[in-house]
């Protein structure tokens, strides 16, 4: 059986190619319902004189834009890296059903790093998590981009 979760977190990784490609921090995301992508993005907030381009944030953009709705309903959002509280925010207002990343941010992450929001009684809404897909995979890109800006 093909591993979906695998095989869409690979085409966030090759998004956040294109981050690296730009000297924006390598992290891509992607927006899949009913097992098909709808809508990507990668981290652009350099580019785009925007601090909330992030990868999560552009593709949860592009998402309510081709559905017509600004709820997710029933979508799972891939990312290369542990969302900061910003697109976890983003996440819960679109509802989105289901989010799937890959390494940890231990110094921004909200969801089990720097703190663990989540699971938050504020927030009207609850995402089923699951993390480590290739991770190791993103780590290195990551480490690779910081090392090569020092
Ligand atoms: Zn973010």
């Amino acid at each position: 059986m093909m591993d979906y979760d695998q095989v869409f977190m690979q085409h966030a990784l090759s998004l956040a190619q294109k981050a690296q490609a730009a000297g924006e921090v390598p992290v891509g995301a992607v927006i899949v319902l009913d097992n098909e992508i709808i809508a990507e993005g990668y981290n652009q907030p350099i580019s785009h004189h925007d601090p909330s381009a992030h990868a999560e944030m552009q593709a949860i953009r592009q998402a309510a834009k081709k559905l017509g709705n600004y709820r997710l309903l029933n979508t799972t959002l891939y990312v290369t890296l542990e969302p900061c509280m910003m697109c976890l925010g983003a996440m819960v207002h679109a509802r989105v059903k289901r989010l799937v990343y890959a390494a940890s941010e231990p110094k921004a992450g909200v969801i089990h790093s720097a703190a663990q929001l989540a699971n938050s009684t504020f927030l009207n809404h609850r995402l089923e998590i699951s993390s480590g897909v290739m991770a190791e995979e993103s780590s290195a890109l990551l480490k690779a981009f910081f090392l090569q800006r020092r």
